[in-house]
């Protein structure tokens, strides 16, 4: 796809006559927060940011945009791990903010579905979803920042996905304006629709390079009644496998949640989060933290006790604390929602996001982990993550008092010895973080010649002009 030309000047004019100019932002200041991201990695340029109040002006902002082949990044909550929202030429490019999207349609409880636009926060959605009565799973460290449309044009994962699936599985339908400012409105509620192909699924997870995202139909789920959450102290991760099936054995899709850490990720949280504190007398090598849930009153603690008791008379867990009340339970999931933040404390942290088949899981933690600290000695490995989805947060963090700059400048050469072995173990070097621009050029390497011309077949039939997030996700 060829890379847009540069925008001419009354771009800029026609942009403000279609949604105002005071929702145009153009000052360096003003603009700096769209472009930079969560991780300090990518500092962004633009020409100004676009924040369109509707679908309708989306449609118009894109007819400008192609006409005069203007290259357009959308951006949600900015809370993106791979750059895909970073715009980065100053001359040309437009970050188009779907902020001002923020209307919930349609609550529709009878239905189990939610109708809203594609910025509003995740947050919301989930308390929109708590006061119908409803639920709706979705849940990443960033709910409070991240928005709707950014979850579904990065297929996002987080905590839930072992019983609930990632955002493309809980979309019914979308609205979408296409690169040549159509409205494309599949905003269906319909579980069964085999008419034709499955163009929605085609936007979901597409990372703004196809089309934008204005709004969407997410299927709610009957709020839980009942939950059981527990922090196993746990000795390895083979232990952690075994404790999973079991679990699974026991409590079939009442477990929602499965994830681990190891202790020193625990000793990050307690190091640098004030109010937090051990919940265990003696440390443990691993922790997992369960949650089993349920839709009816049940007596889900006699289910986790039991499964925790058998594990524990057998050796395999070293100890275990249930919470007894939300508060509790809340306090056990800070621990390993904080995990992400707590790295940037710690120096420079170099990071993974891949996954395995999960009983690979921990033949690969070994193998990447005797490489790595061979590779790096006194590089501290960090890998926690969604263990019931076979994904890990492979991050590592710089020896303790070695210069920041000099440890992230072995970024490429680590990334390419861990994504090695993520292959040997026929694994995905993106579970749910996606490509962005971070690894676009590792596209080339793990997708074959026809994938690769399938979805460049894809770019060229939906973005005829390449306007659509230029130089994102397919390999130059
Ligand atoms: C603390 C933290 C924890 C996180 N935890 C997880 C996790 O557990 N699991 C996980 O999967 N991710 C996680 N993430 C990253 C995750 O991808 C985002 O948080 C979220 O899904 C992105 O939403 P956003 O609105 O911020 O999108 P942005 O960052 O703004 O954009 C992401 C991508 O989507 C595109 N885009 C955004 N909105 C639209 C739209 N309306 N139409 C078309 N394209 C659009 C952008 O161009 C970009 O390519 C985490 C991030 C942080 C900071």
């Amino acid at each position: 796809v060829p890379k847009p030309v540069a925008a001419n000047d009354d771009v800029l004019e026609q942009f403000a006559d279609t949604i105002g100019r005071e929702h145009i932002i153009t000052d360096a200041s003003d603009m700096a927060p769209f472009l930079v991201e969560w991780r300090d990695r990518y500092q962004g340029a633009a020409r100004a940011i676009l924040k369109p109040g509707s679908t309708e002006e989306v449609a118009a902002l894109l007819r400008t945009a192609h006409k005069h082949r203007t290259p357009i990044v959308p951006q949600g909550g900015n809370t993106g791990l791979v750059g895909g929202q970073i715009a980065f030429d100053g001359n040309e490019d437009f970050v188009l903010s779907l902020s001002r999207l923020n209307t919930i349609r349609e609550v529709d409880p009878q239905g189990n579905t939610i109708t809203a636009e594609a910025g509003v926060i995740l947050q919301r959605i989930q308390d929109a979803a708590a006061e119908a009565g409803r639920f709706f799973p979705l849940s990443l460290g960033s709910e409070g920042s991240c928005q709707v449309g950014g979850n579904l044009a990065s297929n996002a994962g987080g905590t839930a996905v072992l019983a609930y699936g990632s955002a493309r599985d809980l979309a019914l339908g979308l609205e979408v304006v296409t690169a040549k400012g159509q409205i494309w409105d599949g905003l269906r509620k319909l579980k069964k629709d085999n008419t034709g192909y499955d163009l929605k699924n085609l936007f979901i997870g597409s990372e703004g390079t196809l089309g934008v995202i204005t709004a969407a139909v997410l299927k709610l789920f009957p709020a839980p009644r009942a939950k059981a959450t527990a922090l196993v102290g746990i000795e390895s991760p083979e232990a952690a496998l075994i404790l999973f099936n079991q679990a699974l054995e026991a409590a079939g899709p009442q477990l929602t949640a499965f994830e681990f850490l190891p202790r020193i990720g625990l000793d990050f949280v307690l190091t640098h989060v004030a109010g937090t504190r051990d919940p265990f007398a003696d440390p443990h090598p691993w922790y997992v933290l369960m949650e089993l849930t349920s839709g009816i009153e049940d007596t889900l603690e006699n289910v986790m006790e039991s499964i925790l008791s058998g594990a524990f008379e057998t050796g395999r867990i070293g100890d275990a604390t249930i919470a007894r009340s939300e508060a509790e339970a809340q306090s056990l999931w800070r621990i390993r929602l904080l995990l992400s933040e707590v790295q940037k404390h710690e120096g420079g942290s170099i990071k993974h996001d891949v996954s395995v088949p999960v009983a690979a899981m921990p033949a690969f933690l070994r193998a990447v982990t005797a490489e790595v600290e061979r590779r790096l000695p006194k590089a501290r490995v960090v890998p926690f993550g969604h263990l019931g989805d076979g994904n890990v947060h492979f991050n590592v963090s710089q020896p303790v008092g070695a210069p920041k700059e000099d440890f992230l400048d072995r970024w490429e050469e680590v990334n390419a010895l861990v994504h090695g072995i993520v292959t040997e173990f026929g694994g995905s070097v993106s579970a749910e973080h996606g490509i962005g621009v971070m690894k676009r050029e590792l596209m080339g390497e793990i997708k074959s010649d026809v994938e690769l011309e399938l979805m460049r077949s894809v770019k060229r039939a939906l973005d005829p002009r390449g306007i659509l997030n230029p130089g994102k996700v397919l390999p130059g």
